[in-house]
């Protein structure tokens, strides 16, 4: 089971960009960069990678953030995620990002856009790997900041796959963002949301009803409302959910407690992703097979999920069926 899911053909959905950088990464950063930081050792870094709670990791993946200081830097980040990419399979990803906190640190927009749709056009031309990048609000600043985003945005619109919402949960619905992702809507650009992580299934219906959602990021508190489980399994709306983040946010204590396999056999559309890789410990590859090996979910519930993936990403229908095939003749081999 554990070599089926190496070697399975995959799709990621929900991972930010900078969630990949691992301690190494951020270490080389810092020194090439000359950018002083608290850490005096690799080792010392990595201890701190190991996070006790939610305020110690948004500390450590906002200072991977201050240690990218060109285009280049952030392009550099991206493409080793890509080879991690080939490592393990992953044939379309469609990545997270925000303009908001490199534009704060005196950045233009385009510092963002540029660097990850360049790496973007690489990653195709390299390894054969498609997908695009989703900037996203960071809820916790207000619809105010979005909306100045959303201005900085639209001029690349050609370039953004997807606006997303993300950041602190909790007091900040989606609800409150309801005129600014209308203008999303208008501007023919496919909204996502985190939604139902931490705070409840409300959440969920304030982005459908408010923001119209394509996706929802995360979505498991759902199971909460029955009302809900029943929409989200007539819509076949996708949740992307992502198992170690939620172990590690301590939404589960532990990775067999994950609810999964209930939202699988309600017949929900779900699939495994990544969310903050470098930072959970955990890549898509190892995701999925701590849902295989920990739960009750079967073999082919992951091939379901797999499929889920392709259904919900946003290639076009071409590349989806490409997927669908590649996934297909892998199973029919194995
Ligand atoms: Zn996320």
């Amino acid at each position: 089971m554990k070599e089926f899911i190496e070697k399975m053909p995959k799709v990621e959905l929900h991972m930010h960009v900078e969630g990949s950088m691992e301690a190494e990464t951020l270490w080389e950063l810092a020194h090439h960069n000359n950018y002083k930081i608290e850490y005096n050792s690799i080792e010392e870094l990595k201890a701190a990678y190991k996070f006790n709670n939610l305020t110690e990791f948004i500390d450590m993946y906002m200072l991977g953030t201050r240690v990218i200081k060109s285009e280049q830097d952030l392009y550099d980040v991206c493409m080793t995620y890509f080879k991690k990419c080939v490592e393990q399979n992953i044939q379309h990803t469609e990545i997270h990002s925000d303009i908001r906190t490199y534009v704060d640190y005196g950045y233009p927009p385009e510092f963002v856009i540029n660097a990850l749709h360049g790496a973007f056009v690489d990653a195709k031309e390299n390894y054969g790997i498609t997908g695009g990048f989703m900037p996203c609000f960071i809820r916790h600043l207000g619809n105010d900041v979005a909306k100045e985003d959303l201005d900085l945005m639209l001029p690349f619109k050609d370039k953004i796959l997807a606006i997303g919402l993300s950041a602190v949960e909790v007091g900040f619905p989606p609800s409150l963002f309801k005129d600014t992702f209308a203008k999303v809507h208008d501007a023919g650009i496919k909204v996502i949301a985190h939604a139902g992580e931490e705070a409840p299934a409300d959440y969920i219906w304030s982005a459908i009803n408010d923001i119209n959602v394509d996706r929802i990021d995360h979505g498991i508190r759902c199971l909460d409302d029955e009302k809900l489980v029943e929409y989200l399994v007539e819509t076949q709306l996708p949740l992307t959910v992502c198992p170690y983040s939620n172990v590690a946010l301590k939404i589960f204590d532990d990775i067999s407690q994950h609810t999964l396999p209930i939202m699988l056999e309600k017949g929900l559309n779900v699939s495994i992703h990544s969310d903050d890789p470098a930072h959970f410990n955990a890549y898509l590859t190892e995701n999925i097979i701590g849902i295989a090996e920990n739960t009750s979910v079967s073999k082919e519930g992951i091939i379901q999920m797999a499929k889920n993936a392709i259904k919900s990403s946003f290639a076009d229908n071409s590349r989806k069926i490409e997927l669908l095939n590649s996934l297909n003749q892998y199973v029919m081999d194995a």
